[in-house]
C-alpha cells in the first residue's frame, strides 16, 4: 500500500491551508491507499477523522507531530500527548509503552525542529523520514544516510501544508491495511520504502 505518513489539516494545524475532505480527494487523485494526519502537538481531529474515514471508505490514520525538546517526532498509537514539551527520549518511551511507533521527521531540516545528531543517542525510534516534502534534497539525503547507518525504517511523507504538496512523497508498505491497529502492526514488521510522485505515478525508492 502507499500512504502519506505526515500531513497537516487546518482545524488543528493553524499553518495548514486545507481541510480533510480536500486532502482525501487529493490523495485519491494520486492513487494513494491511505493518509495519516499528524497535526502539531494535537490529536484533536481523531474522532472526526475516524468517522469521516468510514463515511468515505478511505483509511485515515491520526497520529501526532510532537515537538520534543530535541525536535519533531511523529507518533502513532497513542490517545493523548504529554501536557508539556518533554525530551525526545521521554516521548519515545511514552509512545512505546503504549504499543505505538515513532518516526523522526525531517531530522536535518534547517528550522531547528529536527533531531539532528540526537538521532544517534535516542533509543526506540522506529524509522526516519528520509524523504520529507518540505525539506531540501541535501537534508533528506543526510537523513537517508543516518537511517541506513542506524538500520531504521526509511519512510517518505509530504508534510503538506498546501494541497498541491499532498502525496509528493509517500511510504510503501507490503500489505494493505484499513485501521490504525493494523497499520501499526504492519509498521512493526519493519519493512518500508519511500516513494516519489512523478507526474503520473509513484516510483518506489530501493
Ligand atoms: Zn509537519
Amino acid at each position: 500500500m502507499l500512504v502519506d505518513m505526515h500531513l497537516h489539516e487546518n482545524t488543528f494545524s493553524s499553518d495548514a491551508k486545507h481541510g480533510l475532505k480536500e486532502i482525501v480527494e487529493a490523495a485519491k487523485a494520486r492513487g494513494l491507499d491511505a493518509i495519516c494526519i499528524t497535526d502539531h502537538d494535537s490529536m484533536g481531529l481523531k474522532d472526526f477523522a475516524e468517522q469521516y474515514s468510514k463515511e468515505v471508505n478511505f483509511p485515515i490514520f491520526v497520529g501526532v507531530e510532537f515537538f520534543s525538546l530535541q525536535g519533531d517526532i511523529t507518533a502513532f498509537g497513542i490517545d493523548s500527548i504529554p501536557e508539556e514539551r518533554v525530551d525526545a527520549q521521554t516521548f519515545i518511551d511514552y509512545v512505546l509503552q503504549q504499543g505505538g511507533v515513532c518516526f523522526s521527521c525531517h531530522p536535518f531540516r534547517n528550522n531547528n525542529r529536527g533531531l539532528e545528531e540526537n538521532l544517534k543517542s535516542v533509543k526506540g525510534l522506529t524509522g526516519i523520514e528520509v524523504l520529507n516534502g518540505s525539506t531540501s534534497q541535501a537534508a533528506n539525503k543526510r537523513a537517508f544516510e543516518y537511517c541506513t547507518e542506524l538500520r531504521l525504517m526509511p519512510i517518505g511523507a509530504s508534510d503538506a501544508h498546501d494541497l498541491e504538496q499532498v502525496g509528493k512523497y509517500v511510504t510503501w508498505l507490503p500489505n494493505m491495511v484499513y485501521n490504525l491497529n493494523d497499520f501499526i502492526a504492519e509498521i512493526k514488521k519493519g519493512i518500508s520504502k519511500p516513494a516519489v510522485w512523478e507526474d503520473d505515478g509513484y516510483t518506489v525508492v530501493d
